[in-house]
């Protein structure tokens, strides 16, 4: 008998027709990846996979029955999709499934066009935890919304199209950086430098910020806006980058955004393809990167609300439904990488195509500001992924006091919920292009399926 454990490589176990199915399943998320930059978009696409598979509007405060199976859309900006099952949910309370789908980028500023040197630029605010080096010379799209001050709502999406310009944001020749070199990265590379290049023709008759005003021409002609209607715009940079299997063999996904889609697509086709009798809530939540602040995040009171909504409707104590549900919080995690191996505790980290990893605890300095799960709820998922077969490993972010993270988590089990993190492993995390192995996305798909069945 073998005491021992170890972890399981998903390649190296799978036959020629799992591998077929990692490969199929991960064509479906390239897609939904490209589809779904930001949290608008990927809301969006979400809503549509969910209407193919029967999924309604529900407004608040409408009654829930058995068997529905319903969509709340917050803002345009999260999503709760609600599968209402015949089990008694005062004993089994509601399967909850929540990922994000905000991604670190550069939001634009307010007020973010002006000229130099012939030269017209956007200012930029970053969003969420970037390296800023990361975003000099690399194609960049425009991706949002502009409401102009008749209230109209006008999307924006420049840049992904074949034919489409992209934006920006210059760096430094290395036959001048004697002095860029010698500093820090956060010396060397500020926030206030990264200046989307927007324009370079100036305007026919036009005295002052001729470069400006042609651009400023051109936004009319095509979106109707004016200079004043940036104010109430939310118009994000992200990088104007396809999803790329990455390998002869094919075995990873670069993309833009797998932080934190690798995870709520699995969440998505986990509930629209699992025959369950279970009640499930899955969660596409907005603003993780920044803190889960705001009515789009997953401090919002509302998914108390709807968990309350489901109580009434149930005739269930709605403190009892709580006490009762179970939640995964869907969340990325790092991926050992041996070319930085000291910052990794080898025996206790997401290693690549070793499946879907469980974070039993987040946090930074002793764990602190984590949801630290507890050894029951571990235990109970634990025979619950054996039973199905799924291949899964359990890890930390890092080296223990070099840095940290935090996820939604803690604002899950705050309602007195059992709540454990578990995601796909990242290389790269963070950065505009980031690698995940397709093992690990068809892993964190049959670990969700699992869970809500
Ligand atoms: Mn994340
Ligand atoms: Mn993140």
């Amino acid at each position: 008998m073998d005491l021992t454990y170890k972890k399981k490589n998903i390649y190296a176990a799978a036959d020629e027709a799992e591998r077929k199915r990692i490969f199929e399943y991960c064509e479906g998320y390239k897609k939904f990846l490209d589809n779904g930059k930001t949290e608008r978009e990927a809301v969006a696409e979400a809503i549509k996979m969910a209407k193919k598979n029967g999924y309604k509007p529900y407004t608040l405060g409408d009654k829930i029955s058995k068997g529905d199976k319903l969509y709340y859309n917050n803002r345009g900006k999260s999503l709760f999709l609600l599968r209402a099952g015949t089990a008694d949910i005062a004993k089994n309370g509601v399967r909850i499934l929540v990922a994000h789908v905000d991604s670190p980028r550069l939001d634009l500023k307010q007020v973010p066009l002006y000229e130099k040197s012939d030269i017209a630029f956007l200012k930029t605010h970053y969003y969420g935890g970037i390296k800023k080096y990361h975003w000099l010379t690399i194609p960049l799209a425009l991706h949002g919304v502009v409401v102009l001050k008749d209230g109209k709502t006008v999307n924006v999406n420049i840049g992904e199209a074949e034919t489409d310009p992209v934006f920006y944001i210059t760096d430094l020749l290395p036959h001048l950086s004697q002095e860029l070199n010698t500093k820090t990265i956060a010396e060397g590379f500020k926030a206030e430098n990264l200046n989307l290049i927007v324009g370079g023709m100036p305007a026919h008759g036009e005295e002052t910020d001729a470069v400006k005003k042609g651009v400023l021409a051109l936004l009319n002609e095509k979106y109707g806006m004016t200079e004043e209607d940036f104010l109430s715009a939310e118009l994000e940079a992200v990088p104007a980058v396809k999803a790329k299997d990455v390998g002869l063999d094919r075995a990873f996904i670069a993309s833009y955004g797998h932080d934190d889609s690798v995870c709520a697509y699995p969440e998505i086709t986990a509930t629209l393809q699992t025959e369950t009798d279970q009640t499930v809530l899955t969660i596409l939540a907005d603003k993780e990167e920044i803190g889960s602040e705001g009515n789009t995040g997953m401090q919002c009171i509302l998914i108390h609300d709807i968990l309350d909504e489901i109580a009434k409707s149930y005739g269930v104590n709605p403190a009892v439904l709580r006490e009762h549900s179970m939640c995964i919080s869907a969340d990325v995690t790092a991926a050992y990488d041996p070319t930085f191996a000291s910052a990794f505790e080898e025996m206790n980290v997401g290693l690549v195509s070793r499946g879907v990893t469980m974070n039993k605890f987040t946090g930074a300095r002793g764990k602190s500001g984590s949801n630290d799960a507890s050894a029951e709820f571990v235990g109970y998922l634990r025979g619950v992924f054996d039973k199905a077969n799924v291949v899964w490993q359990t890890g930390e972010l890092g080296r223990v006091d070099l840095g940290g993270g935090g996820t939604v988590a803690k604002y899950i089990a705050k309602n007195n919920i059992d709540t454990v993190d578990m995601g796909v492993p990242v290389l790269s995390m963070h950065a505009p292009y980031e690698l995940v192995s397709k093992a690990d996305i068809y892993s964190a798909h049959l670990a969700f399926a699992a869970f809500i069945k």
